[in-house]
């Protein structure tokens, strides 16, 4: 059977939840499990500087994700795993399709129109740029960058170097991906070509809600989420204060809808069934349930956290893993970065 490459970007900062874990990571670890595909994952440490950071913050942050993909399953043996920035080839090649790329292709994405509102938001001077479009822009310090608009262009390359059949994307990557295939197109049209135009792979679209407010997804914030690091207490506090109870809004039973799913995921079968008896016999007690939730969701990660503990006490295997994964990304990225310079013809 013929090899399938995929290729993954990971958000370098940020802390995980368990709707992370179920609607990305697992989808991952499954991806990698199956031995025809070629997995190349990376963490985009240079997407990352991309929205406000701290430079105190972003090495320690970085290795955090690092050694948590690790301890959850990402296998350097099986997955060429790596830093972003530590492969080159990926910031040369962006800086190519930045100027084969037409700027009015990039203002058109959602996500730069997102990012810049919240980067710029708090006011300052507005200025109509690139006509029509009408993006403001603020005169404030936190006024959006270059970078920002220019994000596609590195995920292009982030893809294209690899050459992958398929790429995995959340809904909110969609049109980055199909902005990448035009590239592709428009390289292989003008130049020859070296590219395939990789398919979009759309993860289930599984969206775990949140605790306070089971109508919108989990994000980070507040008690709204669990997040993998958390102790026992936490989980069992946030769980104790997830809505359940009866309101008006229809909150509750999505609520313990969304309760239901996380037993689905992280409880034994026994378990489940006992809860679903309950609820079918009218006689279910969400305390009894957010306990046992909170105890199956601790001892889900026990593993994890000892884990993660482990790796992030040996830093320096830690970054040999990286150098390892850098290295075998490099060995494909350089190629075809050679056919891409020949093909235009840099020396
Ligand atoms: P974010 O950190 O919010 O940018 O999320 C990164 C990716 O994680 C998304 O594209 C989704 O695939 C996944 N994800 C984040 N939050 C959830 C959630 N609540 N339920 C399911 N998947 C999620």
């Amino acid at each position: 059977m013929t090899q399938q490459t995929l290729v993954a970007g990971i958000r370098a900062s940020g802390k995980l939840h368990i709707g992370h874990y179920l609607g990305l990571i697992k989808q991952l670890l499954d991806t990698q499990a199956d031995p025809n595909n070629r997995c190349f994952y990376f963490i985009a440490d240079l997407h990352g500087i991309t929205t406000p950071f701290e430079s105190k913050e972003l090495s320690q942050n970085t290795l955090d994700i690092a050694a948590t993909y690790l301890s959850l399953g990402i296998d350097p043996n099986k997955t060429t795993f790596f830093l972003q920035n530590h492969v080159l080839e990926h910031a040369t090649l962006a800086w190519i399709f930045n100027c084969i790329t037409p700027l009015g292709e990039l203002y058109r994405m959602t996500q730069f129109k997102d990012k810049v509102e919240q980067q710029t938001s708090g006011g300052g001077k507005k200025v109509s740029m690139a006509g029509k479009i009408g993006i403001q822009i603020s005169q404030n310090k936190e006024v959006a960058n270059a970078g920002l608009l220019t994000y596609p262009c590195l995920m292009a390359a982030d893809i294209l170097l690899y050459k992958p059949s398929a790429v995995p994307v959340g809904e909110d990557q969609v049109q980055h991906v199909e902005l990448a295939r035009l590239i592709a197109k428009k390289f292989n049209g003008k130049f020859g070509k070296i590219f395939p135009e990789p398919q979009t792979y759309l993860r289930k679209p599984l969206r775990i809600m949140s605790l306070q407010d089971p109508t919108k997804k989990m994000s980070k914030t507040g008690d709204e989420a669990l997040l993998l690091d958390d102790t026992r207490e936490e989980i069992q506090r946030k769980l104790k204060k997830a809505v359940t109870a009866s309101d008006a809004s229809g909150k509750a039973s999505a609520g313990v809808d969304n309760l239901f799913l996380l037993m689905n995921s992280f409880s034994p079968e026994k378990t489940k069934k006992y809860f679903a008896d309950k609820q079918t016999e009218g006689l279910l007690q969400y305390s009894e349930l957010k306990q046992t939730l909170a105890d199956d969701i601790y001892n889900f990660f026990a593993e994890f956290r000892e884990k993660k503990k482990e790796l992030l006490n040996k830093p320096d295997y830690l970054a040999e893993i990286l150098g390892d994964g850098a290295s075998r990304a490099r060995k494909v990225a350089g190629q075809t970065l050679l056919e891409v310079k020949q093909k235009i013809g840099l020396l």
